[in-house]
């Protein structure tokens, strides 16, 4: 019954299921508390008190046929409203209800806009690290991911590499930042020369190429780190957002996207979006999440930071201190350390066996790195500090961790 192009998916989907397994079993093996699972982006931060509050509130004060009905496609426009209100006031925008369009989370925003614009063949253009459904969204609707490969000396985008890879065929280029896996937020100056590239590109070939800037991390910026607005350097930018990360609200799916005045064919590109949310199937984001999210923004509620924070730190100076090499991450919640043996997946079964959960970068277009997520309880770090400490020994890493 299966179709040909879910059986691909089908036999990866259990590489994630063994790793999921292995988790559990591990755990039932050695109990809980002495087992290390690094491999999950699940946010472990609560939502803030103010989601809470903000249902409450929709609850008790706004109309019950209102608050769980059909809507627009495109989402409420008050909600809009005030989405584009506050962008505009953080990142100097002039955005309108009419540039937002509500998504369920950044998934559905990035199949969304790929249904809007796609024909079948067209090249995505990626760069390695990457998160792994880009692919998978892609294919669904027929086109070809193009992957870039990584610049590890700092992990910001490739562009030498980029260039060459421009064809006809190019229809999109995705970019996350912050980014996952590597933690990396993109620079003005990489954001100004991509848009220099991709400008260059559409005068000579005289067709447009879309700029998709994948955002879920957004407000994850540690150590006072700006992370500039993408929509500012690039005119056929579209920015896909979502709160599950911000407001740790991932099973809710709630997002957007914002499709700016100034992208080529914006006012058909926006109508073609709300009837893709439609025809995929969520039909509109979630309505009472969507009342939500107005009061949460007029509220200024964002998840605890500080918590995060703190998580890197210790990770990242632990894993420091044992001998391992990797760069400090300035956003999201991932570390990404490099693999002191060129298989990664070798140093992931060694950890495994110190109880060390750990996702091997070849998961990211990556191989000789891994993703270590710290959106973990900070306990978990400390009690996992000599565990990571006697992986490194084995590889003849020198540490201090665990001893001082
Ligand atoms: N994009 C990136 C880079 C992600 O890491 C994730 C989730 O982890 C998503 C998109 C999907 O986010 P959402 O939960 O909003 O669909």
């Amino acid at each position: 019954m299966v179709s040909g192009k879910m059986r691909p998916l089908l036999e990866n989907n259990s590489v994630i299921r063994v790793m999921f397994e292995e988790g559990k079993r591990l755990a039932a093996v050695y109990g809980p508390e002495n087992v290390y699972d690094f491999s999950l982006g699940n946010p472990n931060v609560p939502a803030p008190d103010e989601v809470k509050e903000a249902i409450l509130e929709v609850l008790e004060e706004e109309d019950p046929v209102f608050v769980h009905g059909y809507m627009s496609n495109a989402g409420y426009e008050d909600v809009r409203e005030t989405i584009a209100d506050s962008l505009n006031e953080r990142f100097g925008t002039s955005f309108g209800a009419g540039n937002i369009l509500m998504t369920v989370g950044a998934a559905s925003g990035l199949n969304v806009i790929l249904k809007t614009v796609l024909e079948p063949g067209d090249e995505v253009v990626v760069f390695a690290p990457y998160f792994v459904e880009y692919g998978n969204y892609v294919r669904n609707y027929d086109g070809n991911l193009v992957v870039v490969p990584p610049d590890t000396v700092d992990f910001q985008p490739n562009l030498e590499e980029f260039a060459k890879r421009l064809t006809e065929k190019t229809k999109a280029v995705i970019i996350n930042t912050p980014n996952n896996p590597t933690g990396v937020v993109y620079s003005e100056e990489t954001l100004k020369r991509l848009a220099g590239i991709l400008e260059e590109k559409e005068k000579e070939s005289g067709k447009g190429i879309l700029l998709i800037s994948d955002e879920p991390y957004r407000e994850l910026a540690y150590d006072g780190v700006q992370v500039p607005y993408v929509t500012k350097y690039y005119k056929d930018t579209v920015v896909c957002y979502s709160y599950s990360k911000s407001l740790s609200l991932p099973g809710e799916r709630i997002g957007y996207l914002v499709i700016p005045d100034e992208l080529q064919d914006s006012g058909q590109v926006f109508t073609s979006a709300s009837i893709a949310n439609r025809v995929l199937g969520s039909v509109n984001a979630p309505s009472l999440m969507q009342r939500v999210i107005k009061r949460c923004i007029k509220k200024g509620a964002c998840v605890n930071l500080a918590a995060y924070d703190r998580n890197r730190n210790r990770l990242y100076e632990g894993l420091k201190a044992c001998g391992f090499s990797c760069i400090r991450p300035e956003g999201a919640f991932y570390l990404f350390v490099k693999s002191p043996v060129e298989d990664e997946k070798e140093f992931c079964d060694r950890a495994a066996k110190h109880n060390l959960l750990l996702v091997p970068g070849s998961s990211f277009a990556c191989p000789g790195y891994v993703r270590v997520a710290y959106c973990v309880s900070y306990e978990q770090i400390e009690r996992s500090m000599p565990a990571f400490l006697a992986l490194a020994k084995e590889y003849g890493l020198g540490g201090e961790e665990g001893e001082a």
